[in-house]
């Protein structure tokens, strides 16, 4: 994330303000007159050695109030795109009342689909958008308005982005529509505290928890879809697809990555999704990847976390689901299956199993495995705010240096990628521990953000 560069690019004066239905928001005063914004590359001098502190702080402050506009802008949009679903709901609900009084004609069609088509024609061809794109955007805003009162609100008020809408709208209709509130209810909030993808991932677990059938029953119906498919792409290139149970994609996937990163040396070129891939098809084609014979005897290590009472055979309903590592949660029936007899799966009790280490106070500065493992389950990701890459690629950060006296333990430990690492390292990006696996991030403008652990662990 380049702040100064949002910064200097902020098209503030591009939103149509005039015909924008929210004129409560004080754009007109937005703070951005007077900065130094279309000077912004005063802002990168690098790590300010050659400013002044004042300088500096000042220079921080005016990052400050463009980001703050930044935010403005954003909740405006949102708040624009809920006008937009109401006005979409009513071509919707405009063209059934037509359909319905007209005389009925036999045209192979029912007054229902004709009026779907009626509304998405229209709209595709009104917003020159793609009937398909349309047809979706009629659908969801009719969920929003007629079903989900209390998402649109919070779009309307700018505490979620149309994106953050329509993963939440996606995942209620998979479920039956008398859960449909409930899972509002779970959902929403964790919609305002997530990025996108985040919340993609957490909205799944939410929808898993409250569907009626059991995740196991699901599942079984499920496995029968399994299938490979191999699509054209451009340049050349083709997908190859595989439609599995999620264990098996997770554990291929984190061979396939495991292999991939043993080919690093000294003068290899290729990217790591490159070597994946390459090391994908040598497996498919040829058994093991061709030129090193790599791939013999790797085993991916995949952690599967199980409530303890699931285990024992007596899971009850307030257990949090098992759940897999990089997927999210998965049927008991799978987890008891990985759990006791595939050796590439860890099994992690959701009650810390005794013995496990949690610290080693200063007397060594590697991380044991354990410790490893724990923090593995703990983070799940990258601890800097919104990035989700996984943690099992990320590096155990000493969240107090060890030359400063920061211990290796659990509450000074944290997964970060190794471009936030390197973030945390060179500029003002500040980080501390909050209690109970939560970081608090303090950016170099002053702005703070709290990250919350994947899982909670009774330390
Ligand atoms: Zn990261």
């Amino acid at each position: 994330m380049s702040i100064s560069a949002q910064a200097s690019a902020a098209p503030v004066s591009a939103v149509p303000v005039d015909t924008a239905p929210v004129s409560a928001v004080p754009v007109d005063t937005a703070p951005v007159g007077g900065l130094p914004v279309d000077t912004a590359p005063v802002v990168a001098v690098p790590g300010g050695t050659t400013m002044s502190a004042t300088a500096a702080a000042v220079v921080d402050g005016a990052i400050g109030t463009v980001l703050d506009t930044l935010v403005e802008v954003e909740r405006m949009i949102a708040s624009l795109t809920a006008y937009r679903a109401v006005a979409l709901d009513e071509v919707r609900r405009l063209a059934r009342a037509a359909e319905s009084d007209r005389p009925t004609r036999d045209r192979g069609w029912s007054a229902e689909v004709t009026a779907r088509r009626v509304a998405a024609t229209e709209v595709s061809a009104a917003l020159r958008i793609s009937e398909r794109e349309a047809e979706q955007l009629v659908a969801d805003s009719a969920a929003l308005v007629t079903q989900l009162p209390a998402t649109l609100s919070a779009l309307r008020e700018g505490r979620v982005s149309y994106r953050h809408a329509s993963i939440l709208v996606d995942e209620a209709r998979s479920l039956p529509e008398a859960a449909w509130r409930s899972f509002e209810r779970a959902a929403l909030p964790e919609a305002e505290a997530r990025t996108v993808g985040g919340f993609r991932q957490r909205a799944r677990a939410v929808r898993e928890g409250l569907h009626p059938v059991s995740l196991d029953t699901r599942r079984r119906a499920a496995a029968e879809t399994r299938s490979v498919i191999v699509e054209p792409g451009r340049d050349g290139m083709a997908w190859l697809t595989a439609h599995l149970p999620a264990e098996q994609a997770i554990g291929a996937y984190r061979r396939l990555t495991e292999i991939a990163s043993g080919l690093s040396g000294a003068d290899e070129h290729r990217t790591l999704p490159q070597r994946r891939a390459d090391v994908l098809a040598d497996l498919l084609i040829d058994g093991i990847v061709a030129e090193s014979g790599a791939g013999r005897g790797v085993r991916a290590t995949v952690l599967v976390s199980v409530p303890a009472l699931t285990l024992l055979g007596t899971p009850s309903a307030s257990d949090a689901p098992s759940s897999l590592e990089g997927y999210g949660p998965i049927s008991s029936e799978v987890a008891t299956r990985l759990a006791a007899h595939a050796p590439s799966f860890v099994r992690v009790l959701t009650h810390p199993e005794t013995g496990t280490v949690l610290s080693v106070g200063r007397e060594r500065y590697a991380v044991p495995r354990d410790l490893r493992l724990w923090l593995r389950v703990r983070d799940e990701t990258c601890r800097f705010p919104g990035c989700g890459r996984a943690a099992v690629n990320a590096d155990i950060d000493h969240t107090v240096d060890w030359q400063h006296e920061g211990a290796t333990r659990h509450d000074n430990l944290a997964h970060l990628c190794s471009s936030h690492h390197q973030l945390k390292h060179r500029t003002d990006w500040r980080v501390h521990h909050a209690g109970g696996g939560a970081l608090e991030w303090r950016s170099p403008s002053g702005r703070r953000y709290r990250t919350e652990p994947a899982v909670r662990l009774a330390s």
